[in-house]
C-alpha cells in the first residue's frame, strides 16, 4: 500500500540530479560563510545518503526493487527531522516535491515494521492513550471551568482556543496557553477551549503512522466541526501546520473554518489597539526563531489530479499544471509585526530565516535514538541565535521551546544565557507589565 504511495511520487524523485544544493542555504541568500549548511542531517553525518537527496535516492531504490526495505535504510530515514528545508531549497531550482517522498518512504518502512524502537512506541501511546508521550497533559478544561472560561461544545463561543499537544510534552506549554488565554480576555475576544481536546496529530505524522495520523486529523476535524466556533486560534506551531496544510494532504478538510496562529490574532489585536503594550523598563534584543510547522509546513498544498505527459519524446510536463508548495506562504510576517510592535524590543535577525531557517533539532518528536544529532542541530541554532548577540530567543512552538532549554542545559551549550520564551510571553509581559 505506501509503496504505491512512493511510487506516485516517482516523477519527483526522478529529478534529482545530486546537486547538493538542499543542503545549503541558496547562493544568493548566504549571510554568513559560518551559517551555509542548513539541513540538519547532512551537518551531522557528513554522508550523502543523509540528506533530502540521499533520501530521494533511497526511495528510488525501493521503487525500483534494488533495495528492499531494512533496518538499516530505517536508520537513516528516521534520523530526518522532517523539517521540510530541502523541499524548499530544491524548489530554488526546480519543481519537485521533496517531503511529500521523505514521509511516504517513512511511511513505508513503519508499514514494513523497521521503524526506530521510540517510533513504534509513539504510536503504541498514541493507540492506547491518544497521545505519544504517553503522559496525561494539563486538563485545559478543568482549569477553564475554574477560571471561568467557556468549555465548548457544553457552552457556544465563536473562537476556539486549542491547546496543541505541547502540553504533554512540556508544562511550559500550559503557561503560554493561560496567557495567551489573558490576552484575549484583554482585547474582549468571545473565546473557548475544548472540553476534551483530542491529538493534532503531529506526532503520528512525526511517526509516520499513516493510518494513525488520518485517525487523529478526522477526530480532531470532528471535535472542531461539533463544537460550533468558527475560528481556531492556538498558539502551537505544530497544531498550526497540522490544521492549515497537513489534515488536508490526507484528504481530511475543515469546512468553513478559520485557523489563526496566535501571532496573526496578536498582531492585528496590536494594531486595532484593542491591545496596548506598555514601553518596557529597558531596551530588548530580540531574536526570532521560524518554527517548520508555523513555517514551511504551514502553507497548504492544492491537491493534483492530472497528468503527467511526453513531449518529443523525452520533455516530461504536467497537464495540468501542478500548484507547488514554495513555502513561503508560512507564517513568517506576523510574528515579526508582533515583536516590532512591542515598545523598547529590537528585532535582530539570525542569518538562517523564514523559509530558510534551520530547524531547532526537534522535528520527528526528538527520538533517544537519535540524542546527539538532535542536541547537535540545537546547539547549531543557539550558535547562530548568539550569534547576533540578543537578550531574548522568541520562537512560536512549545516544542522548539521545550528543545532550545533542554540544550541549553548542556554542557558547554551555546547561548546558555539567552532567555527562550514564546511571542505569547513577550506580549503579555508588554500588556501586564508587573
Ligand atoms: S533534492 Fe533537489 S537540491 Fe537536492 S540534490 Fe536533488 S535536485 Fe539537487
Ligand atoms: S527534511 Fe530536513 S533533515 Fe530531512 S533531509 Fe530534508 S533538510 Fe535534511
Amino acid at each position: 500500500m505506501s509503496l504505491a504511495e512512493l511510487e506516485r511520487h516517482r516523477e519527483d524523485i526522478n529529478k534529482c540530479f545530486r546537486c547538493n544544493l538542499c543542503k545549503i542555504v541558496p547562493l544568493p541568500l548566504i549571510r554568513d560563510v559560518d551559517f551555509v549548511s542548513a539541513c540538519p542531517i547532512s551537518s551531522h553525518y557528513h554522508h550523502h545518503a543523509w540528506s533530502g537527496s540521499g533520501l530521494q535516492f533511497l526511495a528510488h531504490s525501493l521503487i525500483d526493487g534494488r533495495l528492499e526495505a531494512s533496518a538499516d535504510m530505517a536508520e537513516v530515514a528516521f534520523a530526518c527531522r522532517v523539517c521540510g528545508y530541502c523541499d524548499v531549497a530544491c524548489k530554488s531550482i526546480m519543481d519537485a516535491e521533496r517531503s511529500g517522498v521523505i514521509q511516504a518512504l517513512r511511511e513505508h518502512l513503519v508499514d514494513a515494521g523497521f521503524a526506530p524502537a521510540s517510533n513504534r512506541a509513539a504510536l503504541e501511546n498514541m493507540r492506547q492513550y491518544g497521545h505519544a508521550t504517553g503522559v496525561a497533559g494539563t486538563r485545559v478544561a478543568d482549569w477553564a471551568r475554574v477560571q471561568g472560561i467557556k468549555v465548548l461544545p457544553e457552552q457556544q463561543a465563536p473562537v476556539l482556543l486549542l491547546a496543541g499537544d505541547e502540553l504533554h510534552t512540556d508544562p511550559a506549554a500550559f503557561a503560554v496557553l493561560q496567557k495567551l488565554a489573558a490576552l484575549l480576555e484583554r482585547a474582549g475576544i468571545d473565546f473557548g477551549v475544548l472540553a476534551d481536546e483530542p491529538a493534532s496529530g503531529i506526532h503520528a505524522w512525526w511517526a509516520a503512522g499513516r493510518e494513525m495520523f488520518s485517525q487523529a486529523a478526522q477526530a480532531m476535524a470532528s471535535e472542531i466541526a461539533a463544537c460550533g466556533a468558527r475560528t481556531v486560534v492556538t498558539a502551537s506551531g505544530t497544531a498550526l501546520g497540522m490544521l492549515r496544510a497537513k489534515y488536508a494532504d490526507y484528504g481530511v478538510s475543515l469546512p468553513n473554518i478559520e485557523v489563526r496562529h496566535a501571532s496573526e490574532l496578536l498582531a492585528e489585536l496590536l494594531r486595532r489597539g484593542k491591545l496596548r503594550p506598555q514601553q518596557a523598563s529597558r531596551p530588548l534584543r530580540v531574536t526570532y526563531h521560524d518554527p517548520c510547522f508555523l513555517g514551511r509546513h504551514a502553507e497548504p498544498t492544492e491537491q493534483w489530479d492530472g497528468e503527467v505527459r511526453v513531449a518529443f519524446g523525452q520533455l516530461r510536463y504536467e497537464e495540468p499544471p501542478k500548484a507547488v508548495r514554495y513555502g513561503t506562504r508560512g507564517v513568517y510576517d506576523a510574528p515579526r509585526e508582533v515583536l516590532q510592535s512591542l515598545p523598547g524590543v529590537e528585532l535582530v535577525e539570525m542569518p538562517r530565516i523564514r523559509e530558510y531557517a534551520l530547524c531547532c533539532g526537534y522535528g520527528g518528536g526528538g527520538l533517544p535514538e537519535y540524542a546527539e544529532l538532535v542536541d547537535a542541530s540545537g546547539r547549531e541554532r543557539l550558535r547562530e541565535a548568539a550569534s547576533v548577540a540578543p537578550d531574548v530567543l522568541a520562537t512560536a512552538c512549545g516544542f522548539c521551546a521545550h528543545h532550545f532549554r533542554a540544550t541549553q542545559a548542556g554542557v558547554d551549550a551555546p547561548g546558555r544565557d539567552l532567555r527562550v520564551a514564546d511571542l505569547v510571553d513577550l506580549v503579555h509581559a508588554a500588556v501586564f507589565p508587573s
